[in-house]
Protein backbone atom coordinates (compact mmCIF):
# COMPACT_ATOMS: atom_id res chain seq x y z
CA UNK A 1 0.00 0.00 0.00
CA UNK A 2 1.31 2.73 -0.71
CA UNK A 3 0.27 6.65 0.42
CA UNK A 4 -0.83 9.50 -2.12
CA UNK A 5 -1.20 13.03 -0.81
CA UNK A 6 -4.18 15.00 -1.15
CA UNK A 7 -3.62 18.10 -3.37
CA UNK A 8 -0.94 20.86 -2.02
CA UNK A 9 -3.59 23.56 -1.96
CA UNK A 10 -5.17 22.23 1.42
CA UNK A 11 -1.76 22.94 2.61
CA UNK A 12 -1.13 26.19 1.57
CA UNK A 13 -4.80 27.90 2.00
CA UNK A 14 -3.83 27.00 6.07
CA UNK A 15 -3.17 30.50 8.90
CA UNK A 16 -0.99 28.87 11.12
CA UNK A 17 1.23 26.05 10.81
CA UNK A 18 2.36 23.88 13.90
CA UNK A 19 5.81 22.59 14.23
CA UNK A 20 6.82 19.98 16.81
CA UNK A 21 10.60 20.03 17.64
CA UNK A 22 13.06 17.65 17.65
CA UNK A 23 12.68 15.14 14.84
CA UNK A 24 11.01 17.36 12.91
CA UNK A 25 13.08 20.77 12.95
CA UNK A 26 16.42 19.60 14.13
CA UNK A 27 17.72 16.36 15.23
CA UNK A 28 19.53 16.19 18.60
CA UNK A 29 22.36 18.66 17.31
CA UNK A 30 21.77 18.65 13.78
CA UNK A 31 19.89 21.30 12.81
CA UNK A 32 17.78 21.24 9.33
CA UNK A 33 18.41 24.62 7.25
CA UNK A 34 15.60 23.44 5.19
CA UNK A 35 13.16 23.69 7.98
CA UNK A 36 14.98 27.24 8.53
CA UNK A 37 14.16 28.30 5.55
CA UNK A 38 10.25 26.69 5.35
CA UNK A 39 9.81 28.54 8.70
CA UNK A 40 11.32 32.06 6.94
CA UNK A 41 8.71 31.17 3.40
CA UNK A 42 6.04 30.92 6.00
CA UNK A 43 6.15 34.16 7.57
CA UNK A 44 7.42 36.06 4.76
CA UNK A 45 3.81 35.14 3.18
CA UNK A 46 1.94 36.47 6.04
CA UNK A 47 1.21 33.06 7.71
CA UNK A 48 1.27 32.09 11.81
CA UNK A 49 3.81 29.69 12.93
CA UNK A 50 4.40 28.04 16.36
CA UNK A 51 6.45 25.44 18.13
CA UNK A 52 4.90 23.49 20.19
CA UNK A 53 7.27 21.17 22.59
CA UNK A 54 6.19 18.04 24.77
CA UNK A 55 9.10 17.80 26.87
CA UNK A 56 7.86 20.29 29.90
CA UNK A 57 11.33 19.35 31.64
CA UNK A 58 12.60 22.82 30.24
CA UNK A 59 10.52 26.35 30.64
CA UNK A 60 9.34 27.72 27.26
CA UNK A 61 12.38 30.40 27.86
CA UNK A 62 15.07 28.08 27.46
CA UNK A 63 13.26 27.03 23.90
CA UNK A 64 13.17 30.43 23.11
CA UNK A 65 16.83 30.96 23.72
CA UNK A 66 17.28 27.51 22.45
CA UNK A 67 15.47 27.95 18.96
CA UNK A 68 17.13 31.44 18.43
CA UNK A 69 20.53 30.14 18.53
CA UNK A 70 19.76 27.35 15.94
CA UNK A 71 18.72 30.06 13.80
CA UNK A 72 14.62 29.54 13.81
CA UNK A 73 14.45 33.44 15.33
CA UNK A 74 10.99 32.76 17.07
CA UNK A 75 8.94 34.85 18.67
CA UNK A 76 8.15 34.13 22.53
CA UNK A 77 4.42 33.98 21.23
CA UNK A 78 5.39 31.57 19.05
CA UNK A 79 6.34 28.52 21.73
CA UNK A 80 4.15 26.57 23.84
CA UNK A 81 4.72 23.69 25.61
CA UNK A 82 2.62 20.68 27.38
CA UNK A 83 3.35 23.00 30.34
CA UNK A 84 1.18 25.81 29.32
CA UNK A 85 -1.77 23.41 28.99
CA UNK A 86 -1.58 21.92 32.16
CA UNK A 87 -1.44 25.16 33.66
CA UNK A 88 -4.18 26.31 31.83
CA UNK A 89 -5.72 23.12 32.65
CA UNK A 90 -5.10 23.51 36.44
CA UNK A 91 -6.35 27.48 36.15
CA UNK A 92 -9.77 26.02 34.70
CA UNK A 93 -10.60 23.06 36.29
CA UNK A 94 -8.63 23.01 39.68
CA UNK A 95 -8.56 26.96 40.33
CA UNK A 96 -6.70 27.77 43.48
CA UNK A 97 -6.30 23.96 44.65
CA UNK A 98 -3.19 22.87 45.55
CA UNK A 99 -0.97 20.79 43.51
CA UNK A 100 2.50 18.86 44.60
CA UNK A 101 4.47 18.78 41.39
CA UNK A 102 6.73 15.47 40.49
CA UNK A 103 8.57 17.93 37.67
CA UNK A 104 11.81 19.84 37.61
CA UNK A 105 12.76 23.03 38.78
CA UNK A 106 12.20 24.65 35.65
CA UNK A 107 8.85 23.43 35.39
CA UNK A 108 8.61 24.51 38.66
CA UNK A 109 8.98 28.23 38.46
CA UNK A 110 6.98 28.10 35.19
CA UNK A 111 3.92 26.72 37.60
CA UNK A 112 4.57 29.54 40.03
CA UNK A 113 4.90 32.26 37.78
CA UNK A 114 1.14 30.66 36.01
CA UNK A 115 0.06 31.03 39.81
CA UNK A 116 -0.02 27.21 41.01
CA UNK A 117 -0.35 26.86 44.43
CA UNK A 118 2.19 24.29 45.03
CA UNK A 119 2.73 22.06 47.97
CA UNK A 120 5.63 20.93 49.28
CA UNK A 121 4.43 17.10 48.81
CA UNK A 122 4.83 16.53 53.11
CA UNK A 123 0.95 17.57 53.34
CA UNK A 124 -1.78 14.67 54.49
CA UNK A 125 -3.66 15.74 51.53
CA UNK A 126 -3.50 17.95 48.64
CA UNK A 127 -5.51 18.47 45.70
CA UNK A 128 -4.06 18.02 42.69
CA UNK A 129 -0.58 15.60 41.98
CA UNK A 130 1.30 16.46 38.53
CA UNK A 131 4.09 14.56 37.22
CA UNK A 132 6.33 14.88 34.16
CA UNK A 133 9.83 14.24 32.50
CA UNK A 134 11.04 15.33 35.72
CA UNK A 135 14.92 14.86 35.24
CA UNK A 136 15.57 15.99 39.00
CA UNK A 137 13.44 13.05 40.02
CA UNK A 138 14.03 11.37 43.11
CA UNK A 139 12.44 8.21 45.17
CA UNK A 140 11.26 10.58 47.80
CA UNK A 141 9.46 12.77 45.08
CA UNK A 142 7.97 9.31 43.94
CA UNK A 143 6.79 8.37 47.51
CA UNK A 144 5.20 11.56 48.46
CA UNK A 145 3.35 11.15 45.17
CA UNK A 146 2.45 8.24 45.45
CA UNK A 147 0.44 8.77 49.02
CA UNK A 148 -1.13 11.86 48.59
CA UNK A 149 -2.59 10.23 44.94
CA UNK A 150 -3.14 7.13 47.71
CA UNK A 151 -5.15 10.07 49.92
CA UNK A 152 -7.29 10.93 46.99
CA UNK A 153 -5.63 13.73 45.26
CA UNK A 154 -7.00 13.61 41.49
CA UNK A 155 -3.81 12.74 39.18
CA UNK A 156 -2.58 14.83 35.82
CA UNK A 157 0.19 14.06 33.90
CA UNK A 158 1.91 16.95 31.53
CA UNK A 159 2.66 14.26 28.61
CA UNK A 160 2.38 10.60 27.89
CA UNK A 161 5.50 10.54 26.10
CA UNK A 162 7.82 7.10 27.36
CA UNK A 163 11.18 8.16 26.04
CA UNK A 164 12.86 10.70 25.20
CA UNK A 165 15.40 10.64 22.20
CA UNK A 166 18.90 12.35 22.82
CA UNK A 167 22.16 12.42 20.64
CA UNK A 168 22.94 8.55 22.28
CA UNK A 169 19.35 7.03 22.37
CA UNK A 170 16.61 7.09 24.60
CA UNK A 171 16.32 8.48 28.36
CA UNK A 172 12.76 7.63 30.18
CA UNK A 173 10.46 10.45 29.85
CA UNK A 174 7.05 11.73 31.30
CA UNK A 175 4.96 8.61 30.18
CA UNK A 176 7.60 6.36 32.00
CA UNK A 177 7.38 8.23 35.33
CA UNK A 178 3.62 7.71 35.36
CA UNK A 179 3.55 4.09 34.73
CA UNK A 180 5.51 3.67 37.80
CA UNK A 181 3.28 5.98 39.69
CA UNK A 182 0.21 4.01 38.04
CA UNK A 183 1.74 0.48 39.18
CA UNK A 184 2.19 1.57 42.65
CA UNK A 185 -1.60 3.20 43.02
CA UNK A 186 -3.81 1.71 40.50
CA UNK A 187 -4.48 4.89 39.23
CA UNK A 188 -4.30 6.56 35.64
CA UNK A 189 -3.57 10.14 35.61
CA UNK A 190 -5.40 12.33 32.93
CA UNK A 191 -2.67 13.08 30.34
CA UNK A 192 -2.19 16.19 29.12
CA UNK A 193 0.09 17.71 25.89
CA UNK A 194 -0.19 16.35 22.65
CA UNK A 195 -2.45 14.32 21.12
CA UNK A 196 -5.24 15.21 24.03
CA UNK A 197 -7.52 17.60 22.59
CA UNK A 198 -6.82 20.33 25.47
CA UNK A 199 -3.51 21.51 23.33
CA UNK A 200 -5.74 22.09 20.24
CA UNK A 201 -8.15 24.11 22.24
CA UNK A 202 -5.43 26.20 24.30
CA UNK A 203 -3.86 26.77 20.63
CA UNK A 204 -7.41 27.99 19.30
CA UNK A 205 -7.58 30.60 21.81
CA UNK A 206 -4.61 31.79 22.47
CA UNK A 207 -3.65 32.30 18.51
CA UNK A 208 -7.55 32.93 17.69
CA UNK A 209 -7.34 30.47 14.38
CA UNK A 210 -9.63 27.92 14.18
CA UNK A 211 -8.55 24.20 14.05
CA UNK A 212 -9.76 24.06 10.38
CA UNK A 213 -7.51 26.89 9.11
CA UNK A 214 -4.01 25.27 11.59
CA UNK A 215 -1.62 21.79 10.24
CA UNK A 216 0.88 20.14 12.32
CA UNK A 217 3.90 19.16 11.30
CA UNK A 218 5.11 16.11 13.23
CA UNK A 219 7.58 13.01 13.50
CA UNK A 220 5.95 10.87 16.08
CA UNK A 221 2.89 9.07 15.33
CA UNK A 222 1.13 8.58 18.56
CA UNK A 223 1.30 12.36 19.68
CA UNK A 224 1.95 14.77 16.86
CA UNK A 225 -0.06 12.60 14.23
CA UNK A 226 -2.53 11.56 16.79
CA UNK A 227 -3.44 15.53 17.85
CA UNK A 228 -4.38 16.20 14.18
CA UNK A 229 -6.18 13.31 13.19
CA UNK A 230 -8.20 13.08 16.51
CA UNK A 231 -9.23 16.71 16.75
CA UNK A 232 -9.66 17.82 13.13
CA UNK A 233 -6.18 19.44 12.68
CA UNK A 234 -4.64 18.53 9.38
CA UNK A 235 -1.22 16.29 9.68
CA UNK A 236 1.78 16.31 8.23
CA UNK A 237 4.09 13.02 9.05
CA UNK A 238 8.08 14.07 8.31
CA UNK A 239 10.27 11.18 7.97
CA UNK A 240 13.10 13.12 9.24
CA UNK A 241 12.73 11.26 13.54
CA UNK A 242 10.89 8.42 15.40
CA UNK A 243 7.83 7.49 13.00
CA UNK A 244 8.27 5.64 9.71
CA UNK A 245 6.17 5.02 6.40
CA UNK A 246 5.60 1.69 7.25
CA UNK A 247 4.00 2.71 11.13
CA UNK A 248 1.66 5.09 9.49
CA UNK A 249 0.37 3.14 6.52
CA UNK A 250 -0.31 0.42 9.24
CA UNK A 251 -2.76 3.13 11.17
CA UNK A 252 -6.28 2.64 11.07
CA UNK A 253 -7.47 5.13 8.52
CA UNK A 254 -8.85 8.24 10.08
CA UNK A 255 -5.74 8.15 12.44
CA UNK A 256 -2.83 8.04 9.71
CA UNK A 257 -1.52 11.54 8.78
CA UNK A 258 -3.33 13.40 5.82
CA UNK A 259 0.10 14.27 4.01
CA UNK A 260 3.34 12.47 4.37
CA UNK A 261 6.77 13.87 3.06
CA UNK A 262 10.41 13.13 3.37
CA UNK A 263 11.35 15.61 5.18
CA UNK A 264 10.11 19.52 5.58
CA UNK A 265 12.08 20.28 2.16
CA UNK A 266 10.10 18.34 0.24
CA UNK A 267 6.82 20.52 1.93
CA UNK A 268 8.91 23.79 1.37
CA UNK A 269 9.23 22.93 -1.98
CA UNK A 270 6.09 22.08 -2.89
CA UNK A 271 4.22 24.88 -1.01
CA UNK A 272 6.74 27.90 -2.34
CA UNK A 273 8.13 26.10 -5.51
MG1 LIG B 1 9.48 14.96 17.61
Amino acid sequence: MTHQNPPIQILKDKDLYVFDMDGTIYLGKIVFDFAIRFIENLRAAGKRVLFFTNNASRSTDVYLEKLTRLGFSPTADEIMSSADVTVAYLNTYHKDQTVYLIGTKQLESQFRAGGIRLATGKEGSVDVVVSSFDTELTYEKLDDGCRLIRNGAAYLCTHPDFNCPTDTGFMPDSGAIAALITASTGVTPRYLGKPYPEVVEMIERVTGIPRDKTCIFGDRLYTDIALGAKNGVTSILVLTGEGTYEEAMELPEGEKPAFIFPSLAEVDKAVFG
